[in-house]
């Protein structure tokens, strides 16, 4: 593990209490109790280290395998998604669409850089499936990159002289404020978009009895 991404994996779920969480995917899966579907599934891949290859409990992988290969396909789109907002936001800084002046977007879109630095996203180039990276700690990462502090009193050449030296403000000069459209969470997927085999409905059925 690289140390970089420690304080990332500090949000991380213990072995233990995936596997209760797998449990109950599996569970709510089985009775078809979309509620706890939905969240199970949501806490999940939200905080998942990496690829669901099996659920931790002697069942066979092919049983659950379309729920596993949804879970998999849905934290890596989500996770792209967060690492996407980033190139948008320099590009949105670069092309003018961000930023109030000159200066503003010149300085955002360096501390961007450094904070990307910072946080190893760089260096790491992080690719799917995103092995040892939990969604959540991309998002609070992102929504933690520090903002420049700077005062644009000295009548800098794109802007007229600011009475005060208050700190720069606009509309795009906070990343937390950038940022905060980025979801807390990856939504849980429903039930009913999976079906239950035939032969395990059976044997639910017989268990029933
Ligand atoms: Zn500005």
């Amino acid at each position: 593990m690289l140390p970089i991404w420690k304080p990332v994996l500090s949000d991380d779920i213990t072995r233990k209490s995936f596997r209760n969480l797998m449990m109950i995917v599996w569970a709510s899966w089985f009775f078809r109790a979309d509620e706890q579907f939905k969240s199970a599934t949501s806490s999940a891949m939200t905080r998942s280290n990496g690829q669901f290859n099996s659920i931790g409990l002697p069942i066979p992988v092919k049983i659950i395998g379309g729920v596993l290969d949804a879970m998999n396909e849905a934290r890596v789109n989500a996770i792209q998604n967060v690492f996407s907002s980033i190139s948008v936001t320099t590009s949105a800084f670069i092309r003018g669409t961000y930023g109030c002046c000159f200066e503003c977007r010149s300085i955002m879109v360096g501390a961007l850089q450094l904070e990307q630095h910072a946080s190893g996203f760089l260096s790491l180039q992080p690719k799917s499936p995103y092995h040892k990276i939990p969604y959540i700690g991309v998002v609070n990462k992102m929504q933690a990159f520090k903002s420049p502090t700077w005062s644009d009193n000295k009548a800098l050449p794109s802007k007229p002289k600011q009475k005060d030296s208050s700190p720069h403000e606009c509309g795009h000069s906070s990343f937390a404020s950038i940022f905060s459209h980025l979801n807390s969470s990856i939504q849980g997927l429903e039930v009913v978009k999976f079906v239950v085999p035939v032969t395990t409905t059976l044997k639910r059925k017989q268990t029933d009895k």
